[in-house]
């Protein structure tokens, strides 16, 4: 029973993960299926502060290392939609680990949120023993709450991360899963309560990109009405030892928009690899180079060939230049 004013409500939008899945017995935490369990169930298994009025909603049921296109533009439609309700003060969004980096970027770039959306997930599937699910949910909730927070953030292990810097760090364990590199977490939840480590917009606000200036805040992105096959082409590469261009010029054959290279050391491509990204870009595919390392800034020579990223994963430096394109495309 809930008697909160009906002017302070969370909408919690359940995409699947191992937050909701499960496994046949609780000390299997390896062996388990992903999305499996209905995002009302899982938010009936925490505390909700009074005060609040809660929504379900499921926008998905999978897990993300199989996320698509189409899935991202129906979850970043249902975002704005709810953002757009004045009584909506925050939205959560439960999410598999796996693609967790991407959608916070995406969503984060789509929508640049004046209200909080939260990204959580968990380790552990919903029947293990020890889950992390439940506390990771209820500290999501707790975020969400916060007055005068904006923006895609993501909470897990009772970490605070920025869209911009939040990706996967461990394979495994729990308490390390997540990281923000050399920018850190931007806060720590611990007994409900938040605090700030670190002021934002440092790592965002260096990316010039990163909240494209004039966006009018009607959700008009492309992203959000563009059939998602009509999505441009973007593609990773990564150079390394031995790298040639046959991958770029297969991908060229095929009809591409986008490269992605994860590239080496302070930005640097090998010399074949490089060779044949350059003859790409003089035929109109636009590259873009970010350091494989995942951690840490580059620093652009005047000399490179090749456009660099700062500060995004590759992963999520493919998710940018997806981006661009379309907003190139429809500019
Ligand atoms: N494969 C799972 C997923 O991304 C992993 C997780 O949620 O932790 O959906």
């Amino acid at each position: 029973m809930n008697s909160a004013p009906d002017n302070t409500r969370i909408v919690v939008l359940g995409t699947g993960g191992t937050i909701a899945g499960t496994a046949a017995s609780p000390d299997d935490v390896v062996g388990y299926r992903a999305g499996q369990i209905g995002i009302e169930t899982l938010l009936a298994g925490v505390s909700r502060p009074p005060g609040t009025r809660f929504e379900a909603e499921q926008v998905a049921q999978i897990d993300s290392k199989d996320m698509t296109h189409a899935i991202w533009q129906t979850l970043a439609q249902r975002v704005a939609h709810h953002l757009a309700r004045p009584e909506v003060v925050g939205i959560v969004v439960t999410h598999g680990t796996d693609t967790l980096e991407e959608t916070a970027w995406f969503l984060q770039r789509v929508l640049a949120p004046g209200k909080p959306v939260v990204l959580t997930g968990a380790m552990r599937p919903a029947t293990a023993r020890e889950a992390d699910g439940p506390q990771n949910l209820s500290d999501a909730i707790t975020l969400a709450r916060e007055p005068g927070l904006s923006g895609v953030l993501a909470v897990l292990a009772g970490s605070v991360h920025d869209a911009c810097d939040v990706r996967k760090a461990n394979p495994l364990r729990q308490d390390d899963a997540f990281a923000s590199g050399e920018a850190g977490p931007l806060g720590v939840i611990g007994a409900g309560r938040l605090r700030w480590l670190r002021l934002r917009g440092d790592a965002a606000g260096s990316v010039a990109w990163a909240v494209p200036s004039g966006r009018p805040a009607s959700f008009s992105h492309p992203a959000l009405s563009l059939p998602a096959a009509d999505w441009p082409r973007v593609e990773i590469l990564t150079s390394h030892a031995g790298a040639t261009g046959a991958l770029v010029r297969a991908l060229c054959a095929q009809g591409i928009d986008g490269i992605v290279v994860a590239a080496t050391g302070n930005g640097a491509v090998h010399r074949e690899l490089q060779d044949a990204l350059v003859v790409a870009q003089s035929a109109g595919v636009v590259v873009l180079c970010t350091p494989r390392s995942g951690v840490g800034r580059a620093h652009p020579q005047a000399i490179d060939r090749l456009p660099m990223v700062d500060g995004l994963t590759p992963a999520k430096a493919r998710v940018e230049l997806m981006l661009r394109l379309m907003e190139r495309a429809g500019a």
